[in-house]
């Protein structure tokens, strides 16, 4: 199907909020297996790890790592980073919206103090943990909440104890995976366990049995778990025990314990091991991603190097539109985007039951950090082998389409650690590269389409399970106005 007419941004994000529907509602399958099966190349890349180098791949992960650092966690302030120079001392760093006071003075604080580290590792550590405590408060709060939110729900009271039994049960010695979780404790099998031993709580567990050591680590993890009710009362401990619950955390999910399939599990219980265990690890970036960073910083150091930073120069930015709603009309512009093809209509009615509250809602369209990262370098020309983009969040739908586009346009290798593949209505297309704007918007409507052809929408489900629930197709509407994502 040939889509000619070029989208402007309100036809844009209306498209983009359809696609969130059609998303949300759909029957709700295992996500990644059957859920966008027939459209090719979807879901997107979820890490984009097959097209990275091995130093590309340590960049890719320290950058990440820095730009959780700068993360508040509030709705919609996601950090991208880069670094300027091959050296990896500066970095370039941009927000979805311009940096206030309390970013810049943030920033330079951090680096200051990633400049000045002392030589001991651990005091390095907890500075650093703290500042961000102070800075990311509401992040690790939803990184806590997340965790617990994979273990408590309110429509299947038992998944909790279902999970923690099944778990339990792996670790019991003689039954399958004995070999894993018994025997002498060594750094394969529990990673941290030569500073976890001197902390309180670990000091009456017998440090030479694996299994004793990963139940406790299991039992606590789980009791921390279910004392977060609700996101607002979640109660990020200090630093010293942050740091041990994050240090369990990234243990655990990094053991076969949590990698492995269960055996003889279903797959509801398989589902609930990979998203618990999947949160638990970016809980554990508190540990091993300050650590990543400290690292980076003492070898800085270590060079007589300083860590310089900017922030993107907003000012020459341009979008297409400020503010606007959707629009009462769904269907009379989705055939207006189709070019007049016959719909289904008892599936739009489906689709589209609720939008008339939607309508009314402003959207204001708001340009995404790693967008912003790669306007203003390119006018800067950076080194060709500087083309990694660290990102607190994996990129949404349509900054990986656009990144595709654009790299295709300009011969340029820009990347970010993958994509959720969410679509967010407030997504907002810069003026710039009008080439790469046309060409991102036909294959917003080609998705579109493509999403219409598979099979008819036959009950109203819950929408898909989500890393992000804030962020989540079925939840975006009370965001369009902040511009989150
Ligand atoms: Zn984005």
């Amino acid at each position: 199907m040939c889509f000619t007419r070029s989208l402007n941004q309100q036809e844009l994000s209306a498209a983009m909020k359809m696609l969130e529907l059609y998303m949300g509602w759909r029957p709700n399958n295992p996500p990644e297996v059957a859920q966008y099966g027939g459209l090719e190349g979807f879901p997107f890349d979820r890490t984009n790890k097959s097209g990275r180098s091995y130093t590309e791949d340590l960049n890719m992960k320290l950058l990440n790592h820095l730009a959780f650092c700068l993360a508040r966690g509030t709705p919609g302030h996601v950090p991208a980073v880069v670094f300027t120079d091959m050296d990896r001392t500066h970095l370039h760093i941009a927000l979805n919206s311009s940096p206030d006071s309390i970013d810049r003075q943030f920033s330079h604080e951090l680096f200051q103090t990633l400049s000045t580290l002392s030589p001991d590792h651990n005091i390095s550590y907890q500075d650093v943990l703290e500042k961000l405590r102070g800075h990311g408060l509401q992040n690790l709060k939803s990184r806590m909440w997340k965790v617990s939110k994979s273990l408590i729900d309110k429509k299947d009271v038992d998944k909790h104890s279902r999970l923690l039994q099944a778990l339990l049960k792996r670790i019991q010695p003689g039954n399958t995976g004995s070999k894993l979780y018994s025997g002498r404790v060594n750094n394969s099998k529990i990673p941290e366990w030569h500073i976890l031993k001197d902390e309180d709580d670990f000091k009456g567990i017998d440090g030479s049995s694996v299994s004793e050591i990963l139940k406790h680590m299991l039992i606590t993890t789980f009791n921390w778990a279910k004392s977060c009710t609700q996101l607002s009362e979640v109660q990020v401990p200090e630093a010293k025990e942050l740091k041990r619950t994050s240090m369990i955390a990234h243990v655990l999910s990094g053991t076969s314990l949590l990698k492995e399939a269960l055996a003889d599990s279903d797959a509801w219980l398989e589902n609930a091991r990979t998203t618990f265990a999947r949160r638990l690890r970016k809980m554990g970036e508190c540990w091993d991603g300050i650590q990543f960073v400290v690292d980076w910083a003492q070898g800085v150091q270590a060079q007589n190097r300083k860590i310089e930073h900017s922030w993107v120069m907003d000012s020459g930015l341009e979008l297409n539109a400020d503010s606007f709603s959707l629009g009462p009309d769904p269907k009379a512009l989705l055939k207006d985007l189709l070019g007049g093809k016959a719909l289904d209509e008892a599936t739009l009615d489906t689709i589209f039951k609720g939008w008339s509250k939607r309508a009314g809602a402003m959207v204001a369209p708001k340009v995404h950090a790693e967008i912003r990262l790669i306007l203003d370098l390119s006018s800067k020309k950076p080194d060709p082998g500087l083309h990694v983009i660290g990102c607190s969040k994996r990129s949404c739908l349509a900054c990986f389409v656009w990144i595709e586009v654009y790299n295709e346009i300009n011969g340029t290798h820009w990347m970010t650690a993958g994509s959720h593949s969410k679509p967010y209505a407030a997504w907002g297309i810069p003026a710039q590269s009008p080439d790469v704007a046309k060409e991102v918007n036909h294959r917003i409507v080609v998705l579109l389409d493509q999403f219409l052809g598979i099979e008819k929408i036959v009950q109203v489900l819950e929408p898909p399970a989500s890393d992000d629930d804030n962020s989540s197709p079925g939840a975006a509407a009370v965001q369009d106005a902040t511009g989150s994502r």
